[in-house]
């Protein structure tokens, strides 16, 4: 990468802390790193306002860090096994959610985008949305061939998975898809693809 050079598009993540001026704390993790991020969090404080938090745990190590949180902060965790069930449960919470909310959404990424996306249907300003990068540094690539999302993509060229395009994973990020933009590699000597490299682990 060229040096001082940087995407604007690019995400960039920070660590979750409380807003303090915040009246109602919504809080949404998911996988093991997102279990982490919401004990650091609690370990900062428990917040004396009103406190939401949603987990979408869906293994062994999750639910080991959904115990301990309730431990310590006595609030207690709806906890989500799927995406859609997630979905569903901030659904009805956005529905009685105020001016004041603070949300934080700690997970990979293809925790964080829907969850934002979502959020930002309802007129959560995308300010409003701490996000935290958890895990796997894995992409959603949009590809612009045939418009299809790629999940969990670790490699610089990556074969879309509806179009068998061969994709170069672009650092512009859109934050309509919640994905980067892939392009065809060899699109102007058709059949020369460089060799994929691992870099998003
Ligand atoms: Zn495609």
């Amino acid at each position: 990468m060229e040096k001082g050079y940087s995407i604007t598009t690019k995400p960039i993540y920070g660590t979750l802390v409380w807003q303090k001026k915040a009246t109602h704390h919504v809080v949404i993790v998911g996988g093991e790193g997102g279990g982490k991020a919401l004990l650091k969090l609690f370990q900062q404080m428990v917040p004396k306002q009103p406190v939401s938090v949603f987990y979408l745990a869906d293994d062994a190590a999750s639910n080991k860090y959904v115990s301990i949180v309730e431990e310590m902060s006595g609030e207690s965790i709806t906890v989500c096994d799927s995406q859609e069930a997630l979905t569903a449960a901030l659904n009805t919470e956005l529905d009685n959610c105020y001016m004041g909310t603070q949300f934080y959404v700690a997970g990979e990424e293809k925790l964080i985008w829907p969850v934002a996306k979502l959020l930002t249907e309802y007129g959560v300003d995308d300010r409003n949305i701490f996000k935290e990068q958890t895990g796997s540094l894995a992409r959603r690539v949009f590809c612009v061939h045939c418009e299809t999302i790629n999940e969990d993509v670790h490699h610089n060229i990556h074969q879309c998975v509806n179009c068998g395009l061969n994709l170069f994973v672009r650092d512009h990020f859109s934050r309509h898809w919640g994905a980067y933009m892939g392009f065809m590699v060899d699109g102007e000597t058709p059949g020369e693809i460089p060799p994929a490299q691992e870099v998003y682990p």
